[in-house]
């Protein structure tokens, strides 16, 4: 007899017949005498489908009137489950972030997990309910309803797992685990028994989006361990836990591709102190995100370098807004952008104990004549940038050398 929290995710309860497939699931686990919490989000597309109603009226609405709208994706599908359970005559019952005892800050859209006191929860399993949880989705102790940030079920179940000190957490999706590679470019890509936490947030963070990267940081800060499986078949999925030794003796966990990145090249930056805070200053004001970031030896008279960073592609007329503006007080002479680039990542906890990693890589992408525009690397992952239409074949070559 196991506690254990579900989630589902937006296309396992696309629709009611979805719903009641999971119904079928919850059912199962039930029946073998289990006692089952389910976090589900906002059927697919609902959320979306929200923020263009919202849209439709003021281009910037209220933030505390936008949680209050889209928590109702959610509170859908929480009903619509219980029902499904209720049609299969198991004893269910649906309650809202606030009802579960998830206490939030006051930070609309975006709010933090401050603590979860699942008294009801506990008190409605012990009558024999399954307990049925809606994710994304909080209370302030004043009272406000609040969300967590897009694809914040996954976080959800995390601390409601974590919470509840569950034997197990399911988090269900429509694909079956994590794999070394997006499968659809790399089709040799295998699915993955286990990886680290610190893998997870380096693939999830290098483009490989299974899911939110907030909710395995917290995975990670609290020791919860969870698995990531397909909600449509029966296969074990992922086993997501902290690192073990037999670990890394895989040197190379998976590759992955990060076509969201673009590139802002800064020509002739006076190579003097201060330069390069003004510079990520005014970005960071803005809100941009930077990734990479490269710097070339001075040259020239007087002294001047280029320098050359990576953010996320749509903040790119914002950043090149805001970079023009300051040209000519920080004295570079334009700021050059361009869309067209990939990243490529590989990522493995064996790197710390491996050498000639990087090499390797080079090597490979040298032999076929792809060529690297900007290296980054951090203890278990090594990025490159390369041309966009290099990008799949870079993912390939990599894999094969690396995992096949
Ligand atoms: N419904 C929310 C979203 O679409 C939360 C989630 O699905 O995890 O972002
Ligand atoms: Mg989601």
């Amino acid at each position: 007899m196991a506690l254990i929290v579900q989630k589902y995710g937006g296309t396992s309860v696309g629709s009611t017949e979805r719903i009641k497939h999971v119904a079928g699931r919850v059912a199962a686990y039930r029946g073998k005498g289990h006692r089952v919490v389910v976090i589900v989000s906002a059927m697919s597309g609902v959320t979306d489908r929200l923020i263009g109603l919202a849209r439709d009226i003021m281009p910037l609405p209220n933030e505390r009137e936008m949680d209050m709208l889209l928590a109702t994706g959610e509170q859908t599908t929480i009903a619509l489950t219980a029902m499904a359970l209720h049609a299969l005559k198991v004893p269910a019952i649906s309650l809202t972030g606030a009802q579960a005892g998830i206490t939030t800050d006051g930070v609309h859209t975006k709010a933090k997990i401050q603590n979860i006191t699942p008294k009801q929860v506990h008190r409605l399993l012990d009558d024999g309910n399954v307990v049925i949880v809606a994710g994304f989705q909080g209370q302030t102790p004043e009272g406000q309803i609040t969300t967590l940030g897009r694809g914040g079920s996954d976080l959800s179940a995390i601390a409601m797992a974590g919470a509840l000190k569950a034997d197990l957490c399911q988090i269900y999706t429509d694909v079956d685990g994590v794999y070394t590679s997006d499968p659809r470019v790399v089709p040799s890509a295998r699915k993955l028994g286990e990886i680290s936490y610190d893998e997870m947030l380096e693939l999830a963070g290098a483009g490989a989006k299974v899911m939110q990267l907030r909710s395995v940081e917290f995975a990670k800060k609290f020791k919860v361990v969870f698995e990531v499986r397909s909600s449509l078949n029966d296969n074990p999925g992922t086993i997501v836990k902290e690192e073990t030794q037999s670990m890394e003796s895989v040197v190379i966990r998976g590759v992955s591709l990060d076509r969201n990145q673009a590139k802002i090249t800064l020509v002739h930056v006076p190579d003097q102190p201060g330069a390069a805070a003004r510079i990520f200053k005014a970005i960071a004001d803005s809100a941009i995100n930077v990734d990479m970031i490269v710097q070339t030896a001075s040259h020239g008279a007087g002294g001047a370098t280029d320098i050359s960073f990576t953010i996320d592609k749509p903040d790119l007329l914002k950043a090149k807004k805001v970079l023009d503006g300051i040209g000519n007080a920080i004295g570079f002479k334009h700021a050059a952008a361009d869309e067209n680039i990939s990243k490529v990542s590989i990522v493995g906890v064996g790197m710390r104990s491996h050498s000639g990693v990087a090499a390797k890589m080079f090597e490979a992408l040298a032999d076929a004549g792809i060529n690297i525009e900007m290296i980054s690397t951090s203890e278990i992952k090594i990025s490159v940038v390369v041309k966009a239409d290099k990008g799949e074949s870079a993912t390939r070559i990599l894999h094969r050398v690396f995992l096949e």
